[in-house]
């Protein structure tokens, strides 16, 4: 094409269980075609002679079992060939899931339930992708459960949600989401509220469970639990809360020695619990890198993955909204009401007024069906996502980014910490 006689074009040999490593920054995207042999991207193959775009800010690993070659266009900051990758382990652990998945459909029981743990940045997510992948491409129907309110890849930052997973993931946009559920927890770090934080993670877990009775394929096939890098204290104690209301039945823990001896210790002994080696391509990102990334999520949602979706703006009135925060700020025991305890506090609904402050928050759209009463709000799914991008305190009206054109359904607005700019 035009595009491959511009840009500078570097071909790469790479010989078997190796991995070519890219980092792409700065504004330009970067051009990979699989030329010869076979070639996967967390376990979703390339297709041979088709052109893959990775935009800035993507970092990604071409790996051959076999031996391949592949030709890149564009100056990534970043391109080299990896011998040493963790693949054969992660190959071998799929292996062993896949076993118990087979074990699992002849004695007529549940296949694996896999959480996957360890610290910020040694691709937790990127491990649950490969084997979500490569069950998939064994017929299964996985499920994908992200607990990972910062950096999620089932909806917007701010939410905690799980996916059937049907196809491998696209390399480009990783797995398509057509209906996934999807649940408001309202910040990117657990910390914020644990109570909702937990109250959700069992909330999933019922209705995976309820899934699994229905659906044989489902059981069979399992789940793999992406969680946060937050480990420590009440991070912890998340991890484990997620292990046992999700019962599961493999813990990977990723790169952390003293976490896997943690929950080697507090996770009752049927738990099989194992230390993998991390990736060296997966490596840490600065903080800027996490928000733009972030913000990058949003603004597919609005606008599409490859900005090909066009969202609606409108105004409504102040009084045309409900608007809530889930959770009390913590007050002294001493002034809490009679009865009331600090935990029943984080799972209050707080009204919140409409008014300048709200401006470029996101807020999460919970239908209100047949006259449904607002009890229980929180741990109801959410059907999408809004941004107040104005406030016109004079006219008392919002103006809104929505997915959908006007008006709103009938339904409360759950108020994030997150906001969003609209610069597009
Ligand atoms: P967090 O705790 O922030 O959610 P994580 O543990 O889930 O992080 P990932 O998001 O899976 O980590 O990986 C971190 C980054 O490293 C991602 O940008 C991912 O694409 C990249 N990455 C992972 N593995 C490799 C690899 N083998 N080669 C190149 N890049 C990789």
């Amino acid at each position: 094409s035009s595009w491959s006689s511009t840009g500078p074009s570097t071909k790469f040999e790479l010989e078997r269980e190796t991995e070519l490593r890219l980092e792409v920054e700065g504004t330009d995207p970067v051009r990979v075609e699989l030329v010869s042999g076979l070639a996967e991207v967390f376990g979703t193959e390339l297709t041979r002679n088709k052109k893959y775009t990775f935009p800035p800010g993507s970092r990604a690993a071409i790996f051959t079992w076999h031996g391949c070659t592949v030709q890149l266009w564009g100056s990534p900051d970043m391109a080299y060939v990896s011998r040493d990758t963790p693949m054969l382990l992660y190959l071998n652990t799929q292996v062993g899931l896949e076993q118990m998945r087979v074990q699992a459909e002849r004695e007529g029981e549940r296949g694996p339930r896999v959480l996957v743990a360890g610290p910020s940045d040694v691709g937790k997510s990127t491990l649950c992708r490969l084997l979500l992948n490569y069950a998939v491409r064994r017929g299964r129907r996985p499920t994908l459960v992200e607990l990972d309110v910062g950096q999620g890849s089932v909806s917007v930052p701010g939410t905690m949600g799980a996916l059937c997973v049907e196809r491998p993931a696209d390399v480009e946009e990783g797995f398509s989401a057509q209906a996934p559920l999807v649940y408001h927890f309202g910040s990117t770090t657990p910390g914020t509220n644990i109570k909702l934080y937990n109250k959700l993670t069992s909330r999933l877990a019922h209705v995976f469970n309820l899934r699994c009775d229905s659906n044989r394929r489902a059981s069979v096939s399992g789940c793999l639990i992406n969680t946060c890098g937050w480990v420590k204290g009440s991070g912890y104690q998340a991890l484990i809360h997620a292990a046992s209301a999700f019962e599961v039945d493999v813990v990977l823990v990723l790169d952390q020695e003293r976490l896997y001896n943690d929950l080697l210790r507090d996770l009752p002994h049927f738990v099989r619990t194992l230390l993998l080696p991390k990736s060296g391509g997966a490596s840490e990102r600065s903080k800027e890198c996490r928000r733009e990334s972030r913000d990058q999520r949003v603004r597919e949602y609005f606008y599409g993955p490859r900005g090909s979706l066009y969202p609606h703006a409108f105004e409504i009135k102040f009084s045309e909204v409900r608007v809530y925060k889930v959770g009390a700020p913590t007050i002294p025991d001493s002034c809490l009401p009679l009865g009331m305890s600090q935990e029943d506090n984080q799972l209050k609904l707080v009204p919140v007024t409409p008014g300048r402050d709200m401006a470029h928050h996101l807020l999460s759209v919970v239908p209100l069906d047949g006259g449904s009463a607002e009890e229980g709000i929180e741990e109801r799914s959410v059907a999408g996502f809004i941004v107040i991008t104005g406030v016109d305190t004079e006219r008392q009206t919002l103006t809104l980014l929505s997915p959908a054109p006007r008006p709103l359904p009938k339904c409360v607005l759950l108020i994030m910490d997150i906001r969003f700019m609209d610069l597009k």
